[in-house]
């Protein structure tokens, strides 16, 4: 594998993958620079994302809670209880707002 890096006068050098990373001189006018190591594709893919928006790849309980936060809950009246702390949560919150635990999905109907 290789691919074409520039020299810092701007001529096309083809580079050799065992040369990523290393020193190489351009044969065009021979000044020696140092070739950059391409980034994984994955790696650049996710932190360009990261940079575009609030990405994040897995639903952390702290970005669930900052999402829940963002929705307008007027529509929610019915209630529930959290399993942590017992506090009377809206049945539309997944993250309670007094503990912070997250709530899955349960059906509204209390138990018992
Ligand atoms: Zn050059
Ligand atoms: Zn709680």
């Amino acid at each position: 594998m290789s691919l074409i890096e520039k020299c810092p006068n701007g001529h096309p050098v083809k580079v050799h993958e065992r040369h990523f990373g290393h020193r190489v001189r351009c044969p065009r006018c021979q000044t020696v620079f140092k070739v950059p190591v391409p980034a994984r594709r994955e790696l650049t893919e996710s932190s360009v994302l990261r940079i575009l928006g609030d990405y994040s790849p897995e639903d952390s309980e702290e970005a669930m809670a900052r999402r829940a936060v963002a929705i307008d809950w007027d529509s929610a009246d019915s209630t529930r209880r959290c399993p942590r702390c017992g506090a009377d949560v809206k049945a539309a919150f997944r993250i309670c707002p007094q503990c912070h635990v997250y709530m899955p999905d349960l059906p509204n109907a209390a138990a018992g």
